[in-house]
C-alpha cells in the first residue's frame, strides 16, 4: 500500500473520536475518497488549517482497496476559502459547489478535469469581490461579486453535467432525434434530459416549458457543439470560460437558473441542501 500524494478539495469533516475526524475529499487523482484523519482534533494537529470546508490542500493518504476508510497521513493547505468569514452568500455558493461534488460523484472514480474545473470555480467565487469598487448591500455581496458568483456557479454546474455525462440535449428532440424547428417556446423533459418535440410531448411528465431566450442562453452556456459532436476535439472548456460574458444579465437567466436547479434535483433524487440558501443568485 504505497502512499498517494495528490491535491484535494475538502468536502466534509465529521468528528469521529476525541482526537480523530472522518474527512471526505475530492482528490485530483482518485476522485472522492473518505479518509480518517487521526489526531486532527488535537490542539497541535498535524493537519493544522488544511481540513476546513472548501479548502484546497495537498494530501498524502494510504488507499485501502477494501470498504474501509483510507488513512490521511498529511494535509497541507494550498488555498483557504477566505470568503467564509466575510460574505455569507459566497460561502453558501462554495458550500453548494462541494455539495454537488459530494452528491454527484462516486467513490474512487477519478475526474481530473472536473477537479480542475472545481478549483477554478472556487477561486473565482472566492475572489469575486476583488477589483470591485461598488459597496456591498445588506446581504454582503456587491452587485459585481454576485454576478461573478452566479456566472461561476452556472458555468460549473454545466461543466459538471457535461463531464459526468448528463449534458442536456438542446438541438434535437431527445426522444425521436428530430432537429428543433420551432423558434417559439420549447419543452424540456427532466426525465430524458433534453428538449422534446410536439409529437413526442403527449404523455410525458416532468416537463418544463422554456422560452426561446432561455433556450438561446442555455445553448450559449453549454456551447452546444458538445451535443452534435462537432469540434469535439477543440477545447470546449476554454471556449466556455472565455466566451461567456456575465450570463446573469442575459434575457432568460432566471428561467435557465430554475431549469438547471430542477434538472440537478432530478438527477440527485432530492434538492441539494444548499439550494435554499442560494436565493440571492436565483434571478
Ligand atoms: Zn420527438
Amino acid at each position: 500500500m504505497d502512499p498517494i500524494k495528490t491535491d484535494a478539495i475538502v468536502l466534509r469533516v465529521v468528528e469521529f473520536s476525541e482526537t480523530s475526524c472522518i474527512v471526505t475529499l475530492f482528490s485530483r487523482t482518485l476522485g472522492k475518497i473518505s479518509t480518517i484523519a487521526k489526531g486532527a482534533r488535537r490542539k497541535k494537529s498535524p493537519f493544522e488549517a488544511a481540513l476546513d470546508l472548501i479548502a484546497i490542500c495537498r494530501i498524502v493518504f494510504l488507499h485501502k482497496s477494501s470498504q474501509s476508510l483510507d488513512i490521511l497521513t498529511e494535509a497541507k493547505l494550498q488555498r483557504r476559502f477566505r470568503s467564509s468569514a466575510k460574505d455569507l452568500d459566497r460561502f453558501y455558493a462554495g458550500l453548494y459547489l462541494i455539495e454537488l461534488l459530494n452528491l454527484m460523484t462516486d467513490d474512487a472514480d477519478p475526474h481530473e478535469e472536473l477537479f480542475d474545473e472545481a478549483v477554478a470555480a472556487i477561486e473565482r467565487i472566492d475572489t469575486a469581490d476583488l477589483d470591485d469598487d461598488s459597496e456591498g448591500d445588506d446581504s454582503g455581496s456587491s452587485g459585481n461579486a454576485r454576478a461573478s458568483t452566479k456566472h461561476a456557479l452556472i458555468n460549473f454546474e454545466i461543466r459538471l453535467l457535461d463531464l459526468l455525462g448528463h449534458l442536456p440535449m438542446l438541438t434535437h428532440c431527445v426522444d425521436c432525434g428530430r432537429p428543433k424547428t420551432t423558434i417559439s417556446r420549447v419543452q424540456f423533459g427532466l426525465n430524458r434530459g433534453g428538449i422534446i418535440c410536439q409529437n413526442c410531448r403527449p404523455g410525458k411528465t416532468n416537463v418544463i416549458s422554456l422560452s426561446s431566450e432561455g433556450l438561446e442562453l442555455l445553448l450559449t452556456i453549454t456551447k452546444n457543439e458538445t451535443n452534435q459532436n462537432i469540434n469535439r476535439d477543440c477545447d470546449i472548456r476554454e471556449k466556455v470560460s472565455e466566451n461567456l460574458i456575465d450570463v446573469s444579465n442575459q434575457p432568460g437567466y432566471g428561467e435557465v437558473r430554475q431549469l438547471i436547479s430542477k434538472y440537478i434535483t432530478h438527477l440527485i433524487g432530492h434538492p441539494p441542501r444548499l439550494h435554499q440558501y442560494l436565493g440571492n443568485f436565483s434571478n
